[in-house]
């Protein structure tokens, strides 16, 4: 017969007199950590849906769902699968918008009945191109990217122009009988291909 050793025999009697090292949860709530890394949130007041996270992404657990019709209510839906995510952290570390774009909360509970509510999603408002409806980014990226480039950003129409609508002082550039991508259509916002197309000399 084996007797218990008198260092473990010791330990039993002590953990008689001490409080359990677990919690009372369910019966109390569970507070964690202040470090603890829980359910990733998007910021709907910092995000720019500019995908850097959806690409940084290990896990496929962002994605996002881009509506053009009708095209002056375009939106780009960015969503976070709470069933996928793996609480790494790289969508917060990859987050161009000063890392607040997506940010790891303290909510650990997150069971659910039905998998299809397992996820959390915003949405933000797209700029098309106003030649030919391309997705040019979102209205608030082109913004930030005015705010970054300063002064610089009056070298480029679609990066000035975004900004000038965003504060209010510009209307939509829709003149449909200007659409021929020529000269004309220079002082819009543009895609790559249709600012190239007015660049260019006409043959
Ligand atoms: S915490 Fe990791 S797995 Fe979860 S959304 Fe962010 S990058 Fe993806
Ligand atoms: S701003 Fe941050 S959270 Fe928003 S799409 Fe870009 S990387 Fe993701």
């Amino acid at each position: 017969m084996r007797y218990p050793k008198i260092r473990e025999l010791g330990e039993a009697v002590k953990s008689l007199f001490t409080k359990p090292y677990t919690s009372d949860f369910p019966g109390k709530p569970h507070v964690p950590h202040e470090n603890f890394r829980g359910q990733p949130v998007f910021n709907p007041d910092k995000c720019l849906g500019c995908l850097a996270c959806e690409e940084a992404c290990p896990a496929g657990a962002i994605a996002h769902e881009d509506t053009t019709d009708p095209p002056d209510a375009a939106k780009r839906r960015m969503i976070h699968y709470t069933d996928t995510c793996i609480f790494c952290s790289q969508c917060q570390a990859a987050c161009i918008a000063d890392h607040e774009g997506i940010v790891l909360g303290n909510e650990w509970e997150l069971s659910y009945f039905d998998r299809a509510q397992a996820h959390e999603s915003i949405e933000l408002d797209l700029q098309l191109c106003e030649v030919c409806g391309t997705i040019i980014a979102t209205k608030h990226h082109l913004a930030w990217l005015a705010d970054r480039l300063d002064e610089m950003a009056f070298s480029n129409p679609t990066v000035y122009l975004a900004r000038l609508k965003e504060l209010g002082v510009a209307d939509d550039n829709l003149v449909p009988v200007l659409r021929d991508r020529g000269r004309s259509d220079r002082v819009k916002i543009l895609c790559v291909k249709c600012r190239r197309e007015t660049t260019r000399y006409n043959e």
